[in-house]
């Protein structure tokens, strides 16, 4: 016997594994793996591009509500909601998953299976994580367990690049639950041991530099939009990033110009800003609008010609805000015992997922792989093999059940 006290967390899921409810609904895991697949290629077979996630909203909508959660509806934004009451509404949990993929909407989503593997864009990120969020919706459902905070499932839209959080920002912000939300769960592609609790801050940005353009010996003299963004980019490149804490910047794309003698009238870049750390990140931004604007001063201060000046446009395309649930708090955890308690091995980790929102709100988040594993998400060739879902999925409703309590303890006789 260990001398080590167990932690608050482990006596949660001690218990939780001692109460004959939750041993129902591992059993109802297992029994229907076969089930939850079949669900999750039906889920990838309806296309969810970004801004076209109604059709599968649709489908989470009325699936939430023939296992009874019969007030599941969309939201303003496009959101599936859906409300399990407990003995009372706090604490609100969220658990959720993303309704969009990156994918275009005339993509090819016909499924392969080879051997155990399923083929399809989507399939891991994120019908795995939709498919888990109505397997435990379902769990609770069908073994009646009772809670004493309440849980609200919820399908976003607009987690992937494009979307920039829209969904999620949406729910926590916007919404009839906007200050309401005690704590945030999203599954996210496969896996058992990742916790992510550190939320990945990005900021996006396209810049257009723009002149009255001319001729190149005629001309000449008259500000050129692409020697100056050609400054900027070399000032940004020059950027001392730091590799701890990780921050790193990428011009991703660049535009403009119409003939080799012709001064461009305009060109324009796409800017990828990102750092672990939200302080960081603002010292790299402000260098980088910083470098925007002396670029395009310096190539009208050394115009010799006296047309107009040049004009620089900088748009924000995309933000998301960075930080983390720490460690020490309750979420955490628990996530971290629970995945002890199913046989994973913890893995804390950081990126870029629907969690960022609520942890830059203070609301501790974590996003949980959904059990199975996964390749090539974002790619033609992604891949998803269900092979032992069902321990990620018990290790969820750990979580889930840790965070809002249980109402009635049955206790296995
Ligand atoms: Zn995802």
């Amino acid at each position: 016997m260990s001398t080590i006290l167990p932690s608050v967390a482990d006596q949660v899921i001690e218990s939780l594994l001692d109460t004959a409810a939750v041993q129902r609904a591992f059993s109802y895991f297992d029994a229907r793996a076969g089930a939850i697949t079949e669900e999750q290629t039906q889920i990838n077979s309806i296309p969810a591009p970004p801004f076209g996630e109604a059709e599968r909203a649709e489908y989470l909508r009325q699936r939430l509500c023939s296992l009874g959660l019969a007030e599941a509806r969309l939201d303003d934004e496009g959101n599936c909601v859906a409300l399990r009451r407990g003995t009372s509404e706090a604490p609100l949990l969220v658990v959720s998953a993303h309704l969009d993929t990156v994918f275009p909407a005339d993509t090819d989503l016909t499924l392969r299976r080879v051997g155990a593997k399923l083929f399809a864009p989507g399939i891991a990120d994120d019908a795995c994580g939709l498919a888990a969020l109505i397997a435990v919706a379902g769990a609770l459902q069908s073994c009646e367990i009772e809670t004493a905070g309440s849980i609200l499932f919820v399908g976003t839209v607009g987690e992937e690049g494009k979307g920039n959080l829209r969904g999620v920002r949406c729910l926590l912000t916007k919404g009839e639950w906007a200050g309401r939300i005690s704590a945030f769960v999203s599954f996210d592609g496969a896996g058992l041991d990742r916790i992510t609790n550190g939320a990945l801050g990005s900021r996006r940005y396209r810049v257009q530099f723009r002149s009255a353009g001319g001729h190149s010996w005629s001309d000449f003299g008259i500000a050129n939009p692409i020697h100056a963004m050609a400054h900027a980019v070399a000032k940004l490149a020059s950027y001392p990033a730091p590799t701890d804490p990780r921050t790193t910047f990428n011009v991703g794309r660049i535009d403009g110009g119409q003939s080799v003698n012709a001064i461009p009238r305009e060109a324009s870049m796409d800017v990828d800003l990102r750092s672990v750390s939200a302080d960081e990140l603002l010292k790299l931004d402000a260098f980088f609008r910083r470098s925007v604007r002396e670029a395009a001063d310096e190539e009208n201060a050394s115009g010799r010609n006296g047309a107009e000046a040049l004009t620089v446009v900088t748009e924000l395309i995309g933000e998301r805000p960075g930080g983390e649930t720490r460690v020490e708090d309750p979420l955490v955890r628990l996530a971290l015992a629970a995945t002890e308690a199913v046989g994973g091995k913890p893995a804390l980790d950081r990126a870029s997922t629907d969690s960022n929102l609520p942890i830059s709100l203070g609301v501790p988040a974590v996003t949980l792989g959904a059990g199975g594993t996964s390749a090539n998400s974002h790619t033609p060739d992604e891949w998803y093999d269900p092979r032992g879902r069902e321990v990620a999925l018990k290790r969820a409703l750990l979580v889930i059940l840790g965070t809002v309590g249980l109402r009635v303890v049955n206790r296995k006789s």
